[in-house]
């Protein structure tokens, strides 16, 4: 059987590990406004080989640029005022989850989220969009994260990431521990 396809979708802090994009077999998306943010970030010098690989990816058609539709853009904007991250994401994060959901709607492909950002994966979380991580070695493991319910704001242990709130039966979500 033929494997279905998957659309994957890259976050500024994915771009900036300087990972190799021939190691994801499918088409990697992201919205210009992300692509200015991997231009902007301070040492613009070190990242001179990581653009240098956007440039490449683009013109080879394994990077794509989209803008997601305005109907989309509104749709994350009310999701993340309900799960408490509209003000913890950018412009440009909004603009990224639109366009994974867009992807989602109108694609039959698979679509995985990559971001290193957990306000993006708490609303991933909300639209059941599959959602991957992609530390750098050894990041990872200096995160300690919390799991708590957004609504009652009861800690919950961390086993219980994709379970619900006892109490308020709301979907729980995780945080760097402080
Ligand atoms: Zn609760």
């Amino acid at each position: 059987m033929k494997k279905k396809s998957i659309t994957y979708i890259f976050d500024t802090n994915i771009f900036l590990t300087g990972i190799d994009f021939n190691l994801f077999e499918g088409d990697i998306f992201t919205t210009p406004s992300i692509i200015e943010e991997v231009k902007d970030c301070r040492y613009i010098e070190k990242n001179r080989n990581i653009l240098n690989k956007i440039n490449a990816a683009i013109e080879t058609k394994k990077l794509k640029l989209k803008f997601p539709e305005n109907k989309y853009i509104d749709k994350i904007k009310e999701i993340s005022k309900k799960t408490g991250d509209f003000k913890a994401l950018s412009d440009a994060d909004k603009k990224l989850i639109a366009l994974t959901l867009e992807l989602t709607e109108k694609s039959n492909k698979q679509v995985i989220m990559y971001s290193n950002d957990y306000s993006i994966e708490n609303v991933c979380s909300e639209l059941n969009i599959t959602f991957s991580p992609l530390y750098k070695e050894g990041i990872e493991s200096k995160i300690t994260w919390e799991v708590y319910c957004p609504y009652c704001k009861n800690i919950h242990k961390v086993e219980d990431l994709n379970k619900t709130c006892e109490i308020c039966g709301i979907k729980l979500r995780r945080r760097p521990k402080k």
